[in-house]
Formats: C-alpha cells, sequence, structure tokens
C-alpha cells in the first residue's frame, strides 16, 4: 500500500476501532511486519490519592483491549513526546522502532514495529501516523459533551458494546478476574438548584461536578455525561469491594464539596455488575431501578442492584411518584 492509499483508507474510517484497525493494515502492509501493534498505557493506579500520587502505568492493546506486560521502552517513550507535529520516534536496539503518538484523555498511544525497519520506510510510517494522530483527536472530539468534556450520550452505545464484545471475548481480566461495572449518577435536587440559583450557576455545577468524576476515577473508567445532570461511569478492573468503594467514595467527595454560592450538593449512584448477555439497556434499567432506590430510601446514597429491585413497584408504573421523587 502505497502512502497516499493509506491515507485515503485512513480518512474514510468512521469509528475509532475500524480507524485503528486500518492504520495497523497499512503499517503491516508498507513494512511487511506481521507484528505491528498499537498499544495504550495508562494510569492505573487508584483515583483516592489524587494528582500527587506517582502513576503506575499498565499498557494494552487498543483493537483488543487486552493487556500486555509493560515494555522496557516505555518510560523513554513517555518523556519522548514532541512540541513539532510529527510523532516522536525511539529506535530499539534490534532494529524495530516505537512511535510515540501523544497523550489524549489521559492515554499515550504507541505504534511499535518490532521487526527491523529501514529508515526510509519509518519515514513514510511516520507520516501516516501524523494523520492518523489527527483523526484520533477529531473523533475524541465528536465523542465529548461540550460543557463537561465528559463522553457524550451519543458514544456511550458504541463504547459500551465494544465493552460487553471484550468481556465476552476476554471473560478473564489481567489485574483484576471481574466483569466491569456500571453506575448511574443523578444530581439531587438539580432543578431547585437551577430555580434557585439559575441555569448558568446550575452549569457551573455540573462543571465542577464533572472535575470531582474525573479527580475520583481511573483513567481505564469511563465517564459519560448521559444526559442533563446524568452522569454513567463505568468501572474496570476491579471486584465488587472495590467498585462499591470507589462509588461511595465519590459520593462522599460530593457531598463534602463546596461549591460556590449553592455550597452543597449531593448524588444519589444506582449500580449494577456487567452480565456479558445481557442488553444494555437492560443493565441501565437495572441500574437505574437501584438508583431511584436511592432517591426513595432519602438521596445521597449509592445502591447496588438486586433482583427484589425488580418486584418492587416500579416507579414509572406508579400512578402518582412520591413527593420530590423522579429523575426524568
Ligand atoms: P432528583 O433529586 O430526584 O434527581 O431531583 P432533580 O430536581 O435533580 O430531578 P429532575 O430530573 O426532575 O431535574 C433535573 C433538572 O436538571 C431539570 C433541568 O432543569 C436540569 N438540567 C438538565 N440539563 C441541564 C443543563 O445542561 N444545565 C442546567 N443548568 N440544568 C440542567
Ligand atoms: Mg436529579
Ligand atoms: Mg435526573
Amino acid at each position: 500500500m502505497d502512502e497516499f492509499s493509506a491515507i485515503s483508507q485512513l480518512t474514510r474510517q468512521a469509528d475509532f476501532q475500524s480507524l485503528c484497525r486500518t492504520q495497523l493494515e497499512a503499517v503491516r502492509d508498507m513494512t511487511g511486519d506481521a507484528d505491528v501493534a498499537l498499544l495504550e498505557a495508562f494510569d492505573a493506579s487508584d483515583g483516592q490519592a489524587g494528582p500527587a500520587q506517582t502513576p503506575t502505568y499498565a499498557v494494552r492493546q487498543i483493537v483488543d483491549g487486552q493487556e500486555v506486560a509493560t515494555p522496557d521502552w516505555l518510560p523513554a517513550a513517555l518523556g519522548s513526546h514532541t512540541a513539532t507535529d510529527a510523532p516522536a520516534v525511539i529506535r530499539l536496539p534490534d532494529g524495530g522502532a516505537v512511535i510515540c503518538l501523544g497523550r489524549l484523555a489521559g492515554l499515550d498511544r504507541f505504534l511499535v514495529l518490532q521487526r527491523p525497519v529501514e529508515t526510509r520506510v519509518l519515514r513514510g510510517v511516520r507520516r501516516i501516523s501524523t494523520i492518523f494522530v489527527h483523526l484520533l483527536t477529531l473523533m475524541d472530539h465528536f465523542e465529548r459533551d461540550p460543557l463537561t468534556d465528559l463522553l457524550n450520550r451519543q458514544s456511550f452505545d458504541y463504547r459500551f458494546e465494544q465493552l460487553l464484545e471484550r468481556s465476552r471475548r476476554n471473560p478473564h481480566r489481567v489485574r483484576v478476574d471481574s466483569s466491569p461495572w456500571l453506575a448511574v449518577a443523578d444530581i439531587d435536587h438539580f432543578k431547585r438548584i437551577n430555580d434557585t440559583f439559575g441555569h448558568l450557576q446550575g452549569d457551573e455545577i455540573l462543571l465542577q461536578f464533572a472535575s470531582l468524576l474525573r479527580e475520583s476515577f481511573r483513567t481505564e473508567d469511563l465517564l459519560f455525561r448521559y444526559g442533563g445532570e446524568e452522569f454513567v461511569i463505568i468501572l474496570n478492573n476491579t471486584d465488587s469491594a472495590g467498585a462499591a468503594h470507589a462509588l461511595e467514595r465519590f459520593r462522599a467527595r460530593v457531598a463534602a464539596h463546596y461549591f460556590p454560592e449553592v455550597e452543597h450538593v449531593t448524588v444519589s449512584l444506582g449500580w449494577v455488575g456487567f452480565r456479558p448477555q445481557a442488553l444494555t439497556s437492560q443493565l441501565i434499567q437495572r441500574a437505574d431501578r437501584a438508583l431511584y432506590q436511592a432517591k426513595s430510601l432519602g438521596r445521597n446514597r449509592i445502591v447496588r442492584y438486586h433482583e427484589s429491585l425488580d418486584e418492587s413497584r416500579a416507579p414509572w408504573a406508579a400512578a402518582a411518584p412520591p413527593e420530590d421523587a423522579g429523575q426524568a
């Protein structure tokens, strides 16, 4: 494949996965190296200690999400981002190369050529990688909510389906043998905040709430603005005790945070474990039921979904919802 064909193929892709696959195919074709890999490194340490904590990196294949051993070149590659347009290249001792694709949303990405590669060929790979990075940046932009910069509702279905697919394919995780967890978070009495302090102040709360989310969860967890004041969190690589701990820590963090003017805001959360066979809508519905339970029990709490919640009277079937309940 020549460079023009590679670029033409890359620019035709409409989603992240197919863009990454196309980049791999193009580079394999240009180098004759079947072992080309696209990797991403991320800080897998706990969100608790905050930004001052020394990061512990985990590395995974971008296309199938499989974690791999931390490569020897990682520290050098993490420190070698250039300010120029073209990605930095690190030559490996055996003649292979690592192309540093930069950092986006806390993920550092790399293209690894395992076999010896000629400098001339490497230049071409570097040029198409520049286009690849620009396309990744563009896709990332369209996946985000403009107010909070969290992932948007449109990207949720796609990301969620991808995760379900991964957990069906690799039921055994590398660090923790557990499927992901899904939580729905809804700010308590947000309408009252808007009515009392105005919509602009309401938006400011949403912004600060999003920052608290980012500070509280790991890079590998996915954070979405699902609706107005509703957020979805997908927790990865943790068991049920770890998920409960992280969600409860977040709830407490919001409750303890001082929001300007409004002062105190609380959040209720409902959460549920992934079942690889489940449908997206089923899991969301279960997390929603648990959330409704958290609201009915007085808000500012987390509730895990359990089957008995299905038996209790469904809120959407109720003739008149309880006073100040509801999460439309
Ligand atoms: P509950 O504790 O039961 O969740 O009560 P609530 O008032 O938060 O619930 P409800 O879902 O009835 O109200 C959500 C409100 O969120 C309604 C709407 O005015 C407000 N809202 C939704 N999107 C935005 C937004 O982008 N900016 C602002 N400022 N307000 C928003
Ligand atoms: Mg609400
Ligand atoms: Mg709501």
